[in-house]
């Protein structure tokens, strides 16, 4: 997402590539090996129409009571999914673009984006409190395991994760 009062937002190709690692482990969900414990992972949902999408992102509304509503619509062309002003935008065309990971990662703009007004600094799209928020998410949304997982994927590449969201 981008915004007129956004910092600069040098984390984005990291973010995606550690989401990259933790979207195909849920792909496959089961037992993996997590640093020589036994990780239970959720295999993630993956959606084949704009109303099943519509449905999981207004799931997701109600696990916060005081965010604002959000819509999703399909996105020409094979491209990314996108996140501005309460809309997701998916390329519903491309088979990526329909995997929960995606949806909790546009959902993610929504948290942050929602909470930078009024007394929050601006932060980039994808800083600490993107991430923050994106696991917490995760642990709302799936399970504690594989928010467990994206936090670990985050580290490994040298993004912070910060303990508490403010
Ligand atoms: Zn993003």
């Amino acid at each position: 997402m981008a915004g007129a009062t956004m910092s600069r937002d040098v984390d984005r190709a990291a973010v995606y590539a550690a989401e990259d690692q933790w979207s195909a482990a849920i792909d496959r969900g089961g037992v993996i090996d997590f640093f020589g414990s036994r990780l239970q992972l959720p295999v993630q949902t993956r959606f084949g129409s704009l109303p099943a999408v519509q449905q999981y992102v207004e799931n997701l509304v109600t696990m916060y009571p005081d965010i604002p509503p959000v819509s999703a619509r399909h996105r020409r062309g094979d491209t990314r999914a996108h996140y501005s002003n309460g809309v997701i935008a998916i390329p519903m065309a491309a088979t990526w673009a329909c995997r929960e990971s995606v949806l909790l990662h546009e959902f993610g703009h929504h948290l942050n984006s929602g909470s930078c007004e009024g007394s929050h600094a601006p932060q980039p799209a994808h800083g600490p409190r993107f991430r923050a928020l994106m696991v917490e998410l995760v642990g709302r949304a799936q399970t504690l395991e594989s928010a467990l997982l994206l936090r670990s994927c985050f580290e490994s590449k040298g993004l912070v994760v910060p303990a508490h969201v403010d």
